[in-house]
């Protein structure tokens, strides 16, 4: 299991931590500690304010506001990181195993052909079936479409589509909170990459959170034989273009098509930049959106994901979108969600979760005991405003947001 078990072990000082859980009062302040330059690591040291130390003491601030409750099996607060099956992991091992293959069966270029042809065409079932059709249901389609979708996604090897989907509209709701299934901010870079996927909490697919789905038959029938696809798949390319065309054609291709998706669960949440404030830690990144065909503009993306056009501008290429837009011309699918123009122009006010989410994170990045012991004790609204545009992109819910902000320091101080 090598390499890929190691990855696993590692943990990340904040993971070790949570090894010994820490008791329930404890502050949330999430200042500085992000893996990667989350939005916190851009705060500026401001002289006539205090900002939270690294290992802030405890806070009264998250009292009287309790985060929201988790849902269903995936939301958890146990700790993670032991509840990883490492045996469900074999079979993802072995075909990572079996790219070493390549050197006895050789490199051709047919087999090659393959493997360019295998990641394109899966690379858009992952971004138009897994994530924009059945995770967002950003158009419509036939239901034999549907299920074309559905096949294609999964020979690529990446479990069922109720699994994948449930699992994603969970991320989008906890977005980078605690209760996020793999968030870099909280989890570590690896575990929110790859590690995360075979713990037994995420081993069933949470089916309440796609009843818009689950009741279909044939995606049951692929959720039992979630490898068919995939399995056919591979036999295929070895009667297509022999050992070559399977190793190269097939197992290259899909570990390839892999950790090109899990980039976006791990990378586009920590490198790139944030256009829209979300309240997470997505960003857009040019070079993410290359290889995984419009998936990099992960931050437009969260800003607002009923669209099946990632890249809100002309120049933010979109190739899933373009193929799903040549579909469309041809009435295959439908009705493709776009993004309000104020929503591009970032001129429409965020949501009140949005809202109470960032006010949470600007109050945390201040010490409350070392506030109180000030004055006056708290900041006024330009320090309030200047904070919290250190920390998140414009947005014209600032002064909301600051309001809140105010009133949960407001909270805390005198609690
Ligand atoms: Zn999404
Ligand atoms: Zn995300």
């Amino acid at each position: 299991m090598g390499t890929l078990t190691s990855a696993w072990r590692f943990r990340s000082p904040r993971v070790r931590r949570r090894a010994h859980p820490t008791p329930p009062d404890l502050p949330t302040l999430p200042v500085r500690r992000i893996i990667g330059g989350g939005i916190h690591s851009r705060l500026p040291v401001v002289s006539n304010f205090v900002v939270a130390p690294k290992n802030p003491p405890r806070s009264r601030l998250d009292s009287p506001i309790q985060p929201p409750p988790p849902v269903a099996s995936a939301a958890s607060n146990e700790p993670f990181h032991d509840d990883i099956v490492y045996p469900k992991a074999i079979p993802f091992v072995v075909i990572h195993l079996a790219v070493i293959l390549a050197i006895w069966t050789g490199v051709t270029w047919r087999a090659v052909a393959i493997g360019v042809a295998l990641y394109v065409v899966r690379m858009f079932g992952v971004t138009a079936g897994y994530h924009r059709y059945f995770s967002h249901r950003s158009f419509k389609t036939s239901r034999w479409f549907q299920f074309v979708l559905a096949w294609l996604a999964q020979s690529s090897a990446q479990k069922s589509v109720l699994w994948w989907a449930a699992i994603h509209r969970h991320h989008h709701k906890h977005s980078d909170t605690e209760d996020d299934v793999h968030s870099p901010r909280h989890r570590g870079f690896w575990y929110s990459h790859v590690g995360w996927i075979f713990a037994r909490k995420h081993e069933a697919p949470d089916l309440a959170a796609v009843p818009d789905l689950a009741g279909a038959p044939e995606l049951r029938f692929l959720l039992r034989f979630e490898l068919l696809p995939a399995i056919l798949l591979g036999v295929a390319t070895f009667f297509v273009a022999g050992a070559a065309g399977l190793v190269v054609g097939f197992f290259w291709s899909t570990v390839l098509l892999y950790h090109c998706t899990f980039f976006i669960n791990s990378l586009a949440h920590v490198n790139g930049v944030q256009r829209y404030a979300t309240g997470d830690d997505s960003r857009n990144n040019w070079w993410l959106a290359v290889i995984t065909m419009g998936e990099g503009w992960h931050n437009n993306h969260h800003a607002y994901q009923r669209s099946a056009r990632q890249g809100f501008r002309w120049y933010e290429i979109d190739v899933t979108f373009y193929l799903l837009r040549l579909l469309a011309t041809i009435g295959v699918v439908r009705e493709l969600g776009a993004p309000p123009v104020e929503v591009v122009r970032n001129e429409r006010p965020l949501g009140r979760a949005t809202v109470e989410r960032i006010a949470r994170q600007v109050a945390a990045s201040f010490d409350l005991d070392r506030l109180a012991s000030h004055t006056p004790h708290l900041p006024t609204m330009d320090e309030l405003r200047a904070r919290a545009r250190s920390m998140i992109p414009h947005t014209p819910s600032m002064d909301d947001i600051c309001a809140r902000a105010y009133e949960r320091l407001t909270q805390g101080v005198g609690a």
